[in-house]
């Protein structure tokens, strides 16, 4: 089987309110998806979630002319092909999220062709529903976050993530907190995301306030390649601290272990390098006593394949689930998505079970 052909193809989402965290604000969503076709007529989707303005150009200059002709279940073989397809090896950034597009594509390409689905693949299916957090409540008005809130756990969703932090709100984001809290109760998990944007002074200072709030987890308070930032919150903290969604490759994660800096980790597989990548990360995780918990905030490619992953590998915990509507997701898979009580069944058609309308 020869690969005939990589293209990237955008779709852009307009959005009905901004959505802001500590980091900026967006009122669109731009996705990059990347269809990989082969000789046999398999065809395979990914999703580049790097820079949309670089990964058309990415895709279709720099890693399309590596990828064709090569085997796509010569996974190894490609992956290596893709990373060192100039005379630089890539490492990171938006290349990386372009080779983990293809590589994704390539599992969807597999599993279509052994009729099993992904998780089959790696590893086995060993559960059929998966835990999710409603993965929205970017900073705005404290009632119209609390009413979301409220809204998701009504939904049936028993975890919640917000994302405060920006320069300046200090004082609102007390207020966001104290009115998420009260909206949603003592018993459901309440997550806090700053989105790198602190130093560690006001990490510390900003996280001793939070915790009044009784977060389920702080997550990247601090830049990502700052590890013993974190590590210095994990001790100083009583909250699970989180990071690792802007890392890349299994050896990127290295220095987290070293560091023993955090008490959940997230590796994005649409990012840090794949499928396997991602796999060997959370294997790696466990055995440095750090739960995985892949980052998931993307398109419903990005949904699937964490699925698959997290279906193989029970001892990852937490979905991160879109709730918002705002993304191309529940519409791409081929069976009806299924989100109940909080859970999310995994697919069960083979290869990642979506299909994308070019
Ligand atoms: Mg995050």
């Amino acid at each position: 089987m020869k690969i005939t052909n990589v293209y990237a193809v955008q779709r852009e989402r307009l959005l009905a309110r901004p959505m802001r965290n500590a980091q900026g604000s967006t009122d669109r969503r731009l996705f990059t998806f990347v269809i990989v076709e082969t000789d046999q007529g398999v065809t395979g989707i990914g999703d580049a979630f790097g820079d949309p303005l670089l990964m058309p150009g990415i895709i279709t200059k720099r890693l399309a002319p590596a990828a064709i002709g090569m085997d796509p279940l010569d996974l190894d073989g490609l992956w290596r092909q893709l990373c060192a397809s100039s005379s630089f090896w890539e490492t990171a950034g938006s290349v990386m999220c372009g080779v983990s597009a293809i590589e994704v594509a390539c599992w969807d390409i597999r599993g279509k062709c052994e009729g099993r689905p992904v998780c089959d693949l790696l590893g086995g299916r060993k559960r059929d529903r998966v835990e999710a957090y409603a993965s929205d409540l970017h900073w705005e008005e404290p009632q119209q976050m609390a009413d979301l809130a409220r809204s998701y756990v009504q939904r049936g969703f028993r975890y919640v993530k917000t994302h405060i932090g920006a320069d300046g709100e200090q004082e609102n984001d007390l207020r966001r907190c104290e009115a998420i809290r009260e909206a949603i109760g003592p018993d459901v998990g309440f997550l806090i995301d700053i989105n790198t944007a602190f130093d560690l002074d006001t990490a510390l200072t900003r996280g001793r306030e939070l915790e009044a709030f009784d977060p389920f987890w702080y997550e990247e308070p601090l830049p990502p390649l700052d590890y013993h930032g974190h590590a210095q919150l994990r001790q100083e903290l009583s909250m699970p601290i989180v990071t690792g969604e802007n890392l890349y490759l299994r050896e990127g994660f290295e220095p987290l272990w070293q560091a023993d800096c955090c008490d959940y980790v997230m590796p994005d597989i649409l990012r840090c390098g794949g499928l396997r990548q991602t796999r060997d990360i959370c294997h790696d995780a466990v055995s440095h006593h750090v739960i995985p918990s892949p980052h998931n905030f993307s398109s419903g490619v990005g949904l699937a394949a964490t699925l698959h992953l997290m279906a193989a590998l029970p001892e990852t915990q937490l979905l991160e689930f879109d709730p918002t509507g705002t993304a191309i997701y529940e519409e791409m898979f081929l069976e009806p998505l299924l989100v109940h009580e909080g859970m999310v069944v995994v697919p069960t058609e083979p290869g990642l079970g979506i299909r994308f309308d070019v």
